[in-house]
């Protein structure tokens, strides 16, 4: 990569330069999470709602980093004399003109690829086709926001041949700011849908928005069968070059025929007076139009049809996860078999390091050769050699000609094979163990084989934890708080069912405040898989006390026999100012100190020193409910006297917390210092469910299919009876895995292929059975009994409970799934 010199900058945008000592950057970063090249890196503090980037320079500066960018409000201290800072004030705005100076130098071809669906896939595609016939450089994932759009274009470089990014608004004003940083030469628009439609007005001003991306671009492709679109484009850029694709014959890529058999689509396109006929290796419409998108570029970049025809029988789905397995031998699996390239493996290493156990689990990566990168070999396994060892890996095993022939560049344990089949016939499960292991493969080497050997192997219930939904929950609660204003996040009950370190690793690197759990071993679970937020525990039994100082975990002190306990022990074990924190009963009735409790409690905390009180907090009864109301009002006014109390008799103050999940968004005036998410955050709201996203998705398949006739009975005791003739689906999952028995016999609904399916008989301990008569079902089908396309919360109101409780009943022994888009 080019180094810029940093006093440069001031030659390209206007702003306050500030030079320590004058140093050269290559690298940016704006998520200060994430540094791997210090030395090299300029980083942009960004101030966000949630989050203010100029918090984290110091320890930035202390890894390395010497090269700023901030606004005015920022104070440069002494101990940063010999860094450098360009102060200006609007600091994403600098880095968005920073980036789009640099991508003016460039001249080759770039594509801009937007609209409402299929942007990361055709971005993919349109790489996957061009293969090794060009250097490239690309999105890494789905970067296509104000910041990732600008990290993004920041890769090209003197070799690049040809550009494809992607570019996402979810409102008005955005698109321009975008434009000019990735200024395509060829646009590409792939379908308006209903995403972020609150935003706009109407879809055709939403198109209006997208469609500015296009303003400095040679051509546009477009599919002219929406006539949304297709009036869109034209009315917007009357003189511009299209390149459309449809059926009518006055579009540029006409389609005389299409043909579905079986997975396949034949498709014959008229293309500049010649006739040809295409295999498109799948059979869904928008794969179909994905592949469509694609297939223009490619022919507006000069390739023709011999070559796309070859190239698109190899086109694959693209993963657009990460997926984080338990494997064999207690090992972590993180299967990323996205694509191959250095932003994105340097992505996923991240990953691993964050999911890693404790720091000193070890790490091994699995990486096969990375194509298209435009540096030759020997450079590219020297930055791959410096990026494992930043992330401390201990082990690579490499796959492919060019990973081996230039073994002896990476420092540390390391084995190379020249295909994936040889390493198959060597790989055995004894090679790993206790350790997180990292999969990242380009497509073609195939590495789902090799996942398949690591992973261990459950039966095939299973329960899936969207992880960018869970962030995207506890980032809308946090939207609606006071910056100021601390987060705890409740991970009792393992997660409310949905997993333990994986999910408090996650909030940790999110960078909650506090963690809640019930039980003391929950907190020491977390604590040994390397958390270190400060822990809540909001159960403190006897026995356990002694495990809560080990590990630090903070106690719930509800009662004067806990108090008097716990400062007798840490009399004995000479501990002083030991945090603890205050549970005041406002009208719960269940655990805590009451308002008579007050002058007692005053003076057995005052004449102590052994701990001290981090936080007082209370619980709400029915913050969700509004018949309520007048009585929540009278607990958070109850617990401002109690709150305001203690804390002028111990002359000190404390974190004072009050809300839960519904309260945060009904009672935000209550919030005080800090706020305790449960629910909300795995997807589930009193208020605002619709702005929420589903996180866990229960689900199960199809294991064998009967035919049973008309008044013949299904299952024990003889209840299920029906009184046609039956196809009937097994399913593995029963009561054991916490499927509630009472959805049996019409109760329950499942999913299978996008259909409703209803439960016939009594559910059993490991199975239970569906009606699918009539519905397209398949042995092995998929079958999904709560998630996105099922809500939990129908289930749970049809058996008269919430759905708290039906998903902290799903048992440990379904296999838990995390993955990341
Ligand atoms: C579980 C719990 C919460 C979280 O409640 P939600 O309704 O899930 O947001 C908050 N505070 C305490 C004390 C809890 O036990």
């Amino acid at each position: 990569m080019q180094a810029y010199k940093f006093s440069d900058i001031g030659q390209w945008l206007n702003g306050k330069l500030i030079v320590g000592r004058d140093t050269t950057f290559t690298n940016i970063i704006t998520d200060s999470r994430s540094v791997s090249n210090p030395k090299d890196s300029l980083f942009i503090a960004i101030s966000g709602k949630n989050h203010n980037g100029h918090q984290y320079i110091t320890s930035l500066y202390q890894q390395g980093v010497r090269c700023f960018f901030v606004e005015p409000d920022f104070t440069i201290s002494d101990h940063l004399n010999d860094a450098n800072f360009f102060v200006v004030e609007n600091t994403l705005l600098a880095f968005q003109q920073l980036v789009a100076y640099k991508r003016s130098l460039f001249a080759c071809p770039v594509v801009g690829v937007t609209g409402s669906n299929g942007k990361t896939i055709v971005k993919e595609w349109i790489s996957q086709l061009v293969g090794k016939s060009k250097i490239m450089v690309r999105s890494p994932k789905s970067y296509n926001s104000q910041i990732g759009v600008p990290l993004s274009v920041w890769h090209l470089n003197a070799t690049t041949e040809l550009a494809v990014f992607e570019a996402g608004i979810s409102q008005k004003g955005e698109m321009e700011k975008i434009a000019s940083i990735i200024s395509p030469t060829i646009g590409v628009i792939t379908n308006i849908g209903a995403a972020h439609q609150e935003n706009f007005s109407s879809q055709q001003e939403k198109l209006q928005e997208k469609l500015k991306l296009f303003k400095d671009s040679d051509a546009i492709v477009y599919c002219a069968d929406s006539k949304l679109i297709k009036e869109g484009v034209e009315r917007c850029y009357p003189n511009k070059k299209m390149f459309s694709w449809g059926t009518s014959s006055d579009c540029t890529l006409n389609i005389l025929a299409k043909e579905t058999s079986g997975s396949i689509i034949h498709v014959e396109i008229k293309y500049k007076d010649e006739v040809f006929v295409l295999e498109l290796p799948f059979s869904d419409e928008a794969s179909f139009e994905n592949a469509m998108n694609s297939i223009t570029v490619l022919l507006y970049l000069g390739y023709d049809f011999g070559y796309i025809s070859t190239a698109i029988k190899k086109l694959v789905p693209v993963a657009m996860r990460m997926e984080l397995k338990e494997g064999v031998n207690n090992c972590l699996v993180i299967n990323d078999s996205y694509n191959s390239d250095l932003s994105s493996l340097s992505l996923s290493l991240d990953f691993l390091v964050q999911q890693s156990k404790n720091k000193t689990q070890s790490r091994t990566l699995i990486l096969s050769d990375i194509y298209q990168s435009g540096i030759p070999d020997l450079e590219l396994c020297q930055q791959i050699n410096t990026l494992l060892k930043d992330k401390n890996i201990s082990r690579l095993i490499g796959v492919g000609e060019g990973l081996r022939t230039h073994c002896n560049q990476f420092d540390m344990d390391a084995v190379f094979y020249d295909s994936t089949n040889e390493l198959l016939q060597s790989l055995t499960t004894h090679m790993f163990k206790n350790e997180a292991i990292l999969i990242k493969g380009s497509r073609n080497f195939e590495f789902e084989l090799v996942s398949e050997v690591l992973e261990m192997k459950h039966h095939q219930t299973c329960l899936e934890i969207n992880m960018n939904a869970l962030v995207d929950n506890l980032n809308f609660y946090r939207s609606k708080l006071k910056s100021t204003t601390k987060v705890l996040a409740m991970v009792k009950a393992f997660s409310y069912g949905s997993g333990s370190y994986e999910i408090a690793s996650i909030l940790q690197h999110q960078k909650v405040d506090y963690l809640g759990v019930a039980f003391a071993d929950e907190g020491v679970e977390l604590r040994k898989a390397g958390i270190s937020l400060p822990i809540i525990v909001m159960n403190p039994e006897e026995k356990s006390f002694p495990l809560m100082i080990e590990h630090h975990l903070e106690p719930e002190i509800y009662s004067f026999k806990v108090l008097g306990q716990f400062i007798e022990l840490f009399k004995k074990e000479g501990i002083s100012d030991y945090p603890v924190h205050i549970k005041y009963d406002s009208g719960m009735n269940r655990l805590g100190f009451v308002s008579d409790d007050q002058q007692k409690l005053f003076e057995v905390l005052k004449e102590q020193q052994e701990l001290r009180v981090k936080s007082c907090f209370s619980h709400l009864v029915g913050s969700d409910e509004k018949q309520f109301d007048a009585f929540t009002h009278q607990q958070v006014d109850a617990f401002k006297v109690f709150t305001a109390e203690l804390e002028r008799h111990l002359n000190y103050s404390f974190i004072k917390h009050i809300l839960n999940s519904a309260g945060i968004l009904r009672f935000p005036e209550a919030q005080f210092d800090m706020v305790r998410l449960g629910i909300g955050m795995y997807g589930i709201g009193a208020v605002e469910q619709q702005k929420l996203k589903s996180v866990t998705r229960f689900k199960s398949f199809i294991s064998q299919i009967k035919y049973v006739k008309a008044h013949e009975t299904i299952g024990y005791s003889r209840q299920g009876e029906l009184s046609y003739d039956a196809e009937i689906a097994i399913v593995p999952v029963g009561y054991a895995d916490g499927l509630n028995r009472r959805l049996g016999n019409g109760v329950g609904k499942m999913i299978v292929g996008g259909q409703l399916a209803v439960t016939v008989g009594n559910i059993c301990m490991d199975m239970c059975m569906i009606d699918v008569t009539g519905l397209k079902a398949n042995e092995g089908d998929e079958v999904e009994i709560f998630g996105p396309d099922n809500s939990v919360d129908d289930l749970a109101q049809s058996i008269d409970t919430i759905s708290y409780e039906v998903f902290t009943s799903i048992s440990r022994r379904v296999k838990r799934v995390y993955y990341y888009e």
